[in-house]
């Protein structure tokens, strides 16, 4: 099928499409989105109902890796139908890895040059994927963690505004507009709109944000269910403990109908599981997501639970939680 027709046919390839034009990445980055749902069996517990489903969202299958790569083209296509964006300008953000490498690759791609605040800790493999795309990383004070990382890019910002163009996820809400664009749809169309439950984690919020209103645009008796980390120091990478982080400007905390707390040695030993007994080499806050469907889908009789898992396993192996083994 050509892509013009597919294009027709696809909502989700439209909205990509028309706004990528042809060149500078354009076939590349219409892949983003449109990812597998597919539904776990072994991981589950034996007592759960029959009739009782939990599905998954890898957004590994996403060009650059992860979940972030629809929030981070939402970010700059937004940016460049707004004239702040022109070839050879530098995109400025705080990053604690997967936003960061989303950029990167999108940058590469269409001819920005980037440069990203991390925390000094973040993984080898993370920072090697950076320097591979070419980004310029500004390492943080690791002892401040990602609010360390927002704090120096908002300083670097403010020090040289004409220089940079700041696309400050947490508070862009061309972050949460992706998912509505594009996860929310994806999900209903492939449950064919049977979903009962939308269960996922906080880092800015825009997955969770997005998606669920969405979703309860669709049906607002779905239910949605955000998860944290069950406090302020946690192994979560990526997720944010709300009471004591800056909280991020488009997290509505009204939006979620119940909040859970996701503890940390449990969702590690799932993200194991999921590999070992799902064949799903997920990251860590994977194995949170999957916390929270499980803890959602024993209380019912019947439903169909969806959950996200936002990015792979292969970016923490030398971290060593999911075999075992380590640097
Ligand atoms: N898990 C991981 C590994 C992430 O990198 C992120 C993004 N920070 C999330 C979950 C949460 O996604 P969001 O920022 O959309 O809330």
């Amino acid at each position: 099928m050509s892509l013009a027709l597919q294009s027709l046919n696809d909502p989700h390839h439209h909205y990509l499409r028309s706004r990528l034009g042809d060149g500078r990445g354009a076939d590349l980055l219409a892949r983003v989105g449109d990812t597998p749902l597919v539904r776990l069996s072994r991981i589950l517990p034996p007592d759960l109902s029959p009739d009782v489903q939990v599905w998954a969202k890898l957004e590994w299958f996403n060009p650059g890796g992860s979940v972030k790569d629809r929030a981070a083209l939402s970010m700059v296509l937004d940016a460049e139908e707004r004239g702040l964006l022109r070839p050879g300008a530098t995109i400025l953000d705080a990053s604690s890895g997967n936003t960061g490498i989303a950029y990167a690759m999108i940058a590469a791609a269409r001819g920005y040059k980037l440069t990203l605040c991390l925390p000094a800790n973040a993984s080898p493999e993370r920072k090697g994927m950076l320097r591979a795309y070419g980004a310029e990383i500004v390492e943080t004070d690791p002892l401040e963690g990602s609010d360390g990382a927002i704090a120096t890019a908002r300083a670097m910002f403010q020090a040289a505004p004409d220089r940079y163009v700041y696309l400050d996820q947490y508070n862009n809400a061309a972050n949460w507009q992706a998912h509505f664009h594009t996860t929310g749809p994806e999900i209903w169309r492939d449950t064919g709109g049977r979903i009962t439950h939308w269960v996922a984690a906080l880092g800015t919020s825009g997955t969770f944000t997005g998606t669920t209103r969405y979703l309860k645009s669709r049906n607002p008796d779905v239910q949605a269910l955000s998860i944290q980390p069950d406090g302020p120091f946690h192994g979560l990478e990526g997720l944010k403990y709300m009471d004591t982080s800056l909280r991020p400007g488009i997290y509505d905390e009204e939006l979620a109908d119940e909040a859970l707390f996701a503890p940390t040695e449990e969702s590690l030993a799932l993200a194991r599981r999921l590999a070992s007994e799902e064949g799903l080499l997920a990251g860590i806050s994977s194995g949170a997501q999957v916390w929270g469907a499980i803890e959602v889908a024993r209380r019912l009789e019947r439903g169909v639970v969806v959950t996200l898992l936002p990015d792979g396993g292969a970016r923490y192996l030398s971290e060593g939680h999911l075999y075992g083994g380590g640097r």
